[in-house]
C-alpha cells in the first residue's frame, strides 16, 4: 500500500508482458506492417521494410512515421497491418485472470499496438475484463502530437487522465527504454525479463530505474510487497 493507504495502479505493456510474441506474433506483425506499407504507398518490399523499420527506430511506432510523411489514416494503416487473427498465435502463462485478480489496485493497459490488436489478445486470454482503461498507440496524442512509450509527457498525461499520482502507479514492462520513460515521470517500475524483447540479451542485471525484476507476471504475486515504497 501507498502510503495514503490507497492500493497501487499498474500500469500494463501487452506485448512480452502479458503474453509472448516472439513466438509467432511479431513475425506476422512485421509482415503486416510491410504488406501496409507497401499497399499504402505503391511501394516494392525492400522499400516497405526500409520504411518501416527506419520509423519504427524513429517514432517508436511505424504508424508514425506513415501519419506524419505521407498522410497517411492512422486507423487505416493500423488495420491493414494488423489484420491477422491473433488467436491462434498466442502463447501466455497459464491463470493469467486469476493472477491479476489476486493483485490489489487498478489495472490500466498501456501498449504501442493497435487498440483493436490489444484487444482481441486480452479477450483470447480472458483479461479484457481485468482492465478498467485501454491506452492504444491511436490514444497517445500529446498536443496534437503522437508520443508512444518510452515518452515522459505520455506517461503524464496518461497518468493525468487516470486521477493518479505518479507515486501510486507502477509499470510492468518488458522494454527497458519504456521503464526509463516511467521512471522519469516519477512512476515506479516492474521490469518483466523476456529473452525475446529486443535489446534483452545479456541484461542480467537490474538498472537503477528497476525497482523489481521478475521473469513472469505471476512472480509478482510471490512477493509480498511487490514494490518498494507500497
Ligand atoms: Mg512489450
Amino acid at each position: 500500500m501507498s502510503a495514503q493507504g490507497k492500493p497501487p495502479v499498474w500500469l500494463f505493456d501487452l506485448d512480452n508482458t502479458l503474453h509472448d510474441t516472439s513466438h509467432k506474433i511479431f513475425s506476422e506483425i512485421n509482415i503486416g506492417m510491410t504488406a501496409a506499407v507497401m499497399e499504402s504507398l505503391g511501394v516494392d518490399e525492400p522499400t516497405a521494410n526500409t520504411l518501416r523499420t527506419k520509423y519504427w527506430r524513429r517514432y517508436g511506432a511505424t504508424m508514425i512515421g506513415m501519419v506524419r510523411h505521407h498522410g497517411i489514416s492512422a486507423h487505416e494503416f493500423l488495420h491493414r497491418s494488423h489484420s491477422f487473427d491473433v488467436r491462434p498465435l498466442i502463447r501466455a502463462e497459464r491463470g493469467l485472470a486469476a493472477k491479476l485478480n489476486r493483485l490489489p489496485g487498478r489495472k490500466v493497459l498501456v501498449t504501442n499496438a493497435p487498440l483493436h490488436y490489444a484487444r482481441a489478445v486480452l479477450k483470447h486470454l480472458r483479461i479484457l475484463r481485468c482492465f478498467d482503461s485501454l491506452w492504444g498507440v491511436e490514444e497517445m496524442r500529446v498536443h496534437g502530437h503522437y508520443r508512444p512509450k518510452p515518452s515522459v509527457a505520455l506517461m503524464r498525461y496518461i497518468l493525468a487522465h487516470e486521477g493518479v499520482s505518479p507515486r501510486r502507479a507502477i509499470l510492468v514492462e518488458d522494454t527497458l527504454d519504456n521503464l526509463r520513460g516511467a521512471r522519469c515521470a516519477g512512476m515506479r517500475t516492474v521490469h518483466v525479463f523476456h529473452p525475446g524483447t529486443p535489446f534483452a540479451h545479456g541484461k542480467s542485471g537490474r538498472p537503477d530505474f528497476v525497482d523489481l525484476r521478475v521473469n513472469s507476471v505471476g512472480h509478482l504475486l510471490l512477493q509480498k510487497r511487490p514494490v518498494r515504497g507500497q
